[in-house]
């Protein structure tokens, strides 16, 4: 293998970010990929049915970091694209999060303003100042009946863990509205790259000083890469170390088993995404890609349904005290490590969306390259 100042294992938005940072300061980079593709989680492709669909699940970007939003628009142009989720309760279909119309359709009301919302959620909702797990987070915003219906199996297929067993921030990414507004993210950005996210990525490291070993395990390679000026790691941060603090008890990961469908018709259901949070199904949602970018063509559709697994590649970190213990001694070998940075949602077991992983991945460069802080581009 030869030698390069920076090497980073994987080419997913932390590993690209750092790869493209460094390389446009002159360093010779190489990007180590276990899969034999770019783009991490945010891979995208054109499928048979001619529809472009994300191989690990819909990917939606929004930010309120100016920064971020500037950074990722030097490598594509971004199209306006708002995210809504609808949800299947009691066979209705009601917007996720819960706002006016979710409680409407579900009791039959006509609650027509913030001060009746606020009302009806009043005398729905349990007090609990200082929720401490996901299943009081949510008592505290709906109270028990909503909680029921919508988030309590959901979060149970999600995680294969009630609520309860979950850090309250996991239930708290879904906020609760007292107006009408059903869009998934508040956010002043929101958007999908022109052409999808693995044309941003190629553009994103579509330079001289980069390079990008596809299908390489590092841990199979690692004794041949000699030593670096840095290393930077996205990986699970326990196979780094050997799973050694994971003897008896794992750091959890929940996975994804997605199971794709042709069906013969020009649009299988209303919206991009339909949640399950219902017992009487297994899958948590599925996803219809046709809808993302209002894509067109001949009468045939791809959808896929998400079940989550403990097995498989890890996708999410699982937020309780128990994990977050276990991961305090796997970060604590890595801060001693010299010259090796762990980054990302799998190195820093942190549940980031995706421009936060930008965000840190942009932060880490900027603090470990001081004198490159005033020509960070906008
Ligand atoms: N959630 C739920 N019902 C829903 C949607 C979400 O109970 O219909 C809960 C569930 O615990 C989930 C969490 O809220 O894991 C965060 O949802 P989000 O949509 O942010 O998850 P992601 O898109 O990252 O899978």
């Amino acid at each position: 293998m030869k030698h390069s100042d920076i090497v980073i294992i994987g080419a997913g938005i932390s590993g690209a970010v750092l790869a493209e940072r460094y390389a446009s300061r002159g360093k010779r980079v190489t990007i180590i990929e276990k899969r034999d593709h770019i783009a991490g989680n945010c891979y995208d492709y054109v499928d048979d049915n001619g529809i472009l669909v994300s191989k690990y699940g819909a990917h939606l970007f929004h930010t309120n970091y100016d920064d971020v939003w500037a950074y990722v628009n030097r490598f594509s142009e971004w199209y306006p694209w708002e995210h809504k989720v609808l949800a299947k309760v009691d066979d209705k279909l009601v917007p996720i999060p819960v706002n006016i119309t979710t409680v409407n359709t579900l009791y039959g009301l006509s609650i027509s303003n913030e001060s009746e919302m606020r009302e009806w959620l009043e005398a729905e909702r349990i007090d609990i100042p200082d929720a401490a797990n996901g299943r009081d987070a949510v008592l505290h915003k709906v109270g028990e009946d909503l909680y029921e219906k919508m988030f309590r199996h959901y979060t149970k297929k999600q995680w294969d863990k009630y609520p309860e067993e979950l850090d309250a921030s996991v239930l708290n990414r879904i906020p609760v509205r007292t107006n009408f507004d059903d869009r998934y993210f508040s956010d002043r950005y929101q958007a999908l790259p022109k052409g999808g996210y693995t044309r941003f990525f190629a553009a994103l490291l579509d330079h001289p000083n980069i390079e990008v070993l596809l299908n390489t395990d590092y841990f199979d390679v690692k004794d041949q890469i000699g030593r670096p000026e840095k290393l930077f790691y996205t990986g699970p941060i326990d196979r780094f170390f050997e799973f050694k603090h994971s003897l008896t008890e794992k750091l959890e990961y929940r996975s994804i088993n997605f199971v794709s469908e042709t069906v013969e018709c020009k649009e299988f259901q209303e919206n991009s995404v339909i949640n399950y949070p219902g017992r009487e199904v297994d899958y948590t949602r599925i996803v219809e890609y046709r809808h993302f970018g209002n894509q067109t063509g001949p009468a045939v559709t791809t959808i896929v349904k998400e079940y989550t697994t403990d097995e498989g590649d890890p996708y999410y970190p699982v937020p309780n005290a128990r994990n977050q213990e276990i991961y305090e001694r796997y970060r604590k070998e890595a801060e001693a490590l010299e010259d090796v940075y762990f980054v990302g949602r799998l190195a820093n077991y942190k549940y980031f969306n995706m421009d936060q992983a930008f965000k840190n991945a942009l932060d880490l460069f900027q603090q470990l390259e001081p004198k490159q802080l005033k020509s960070i581009p906008t």
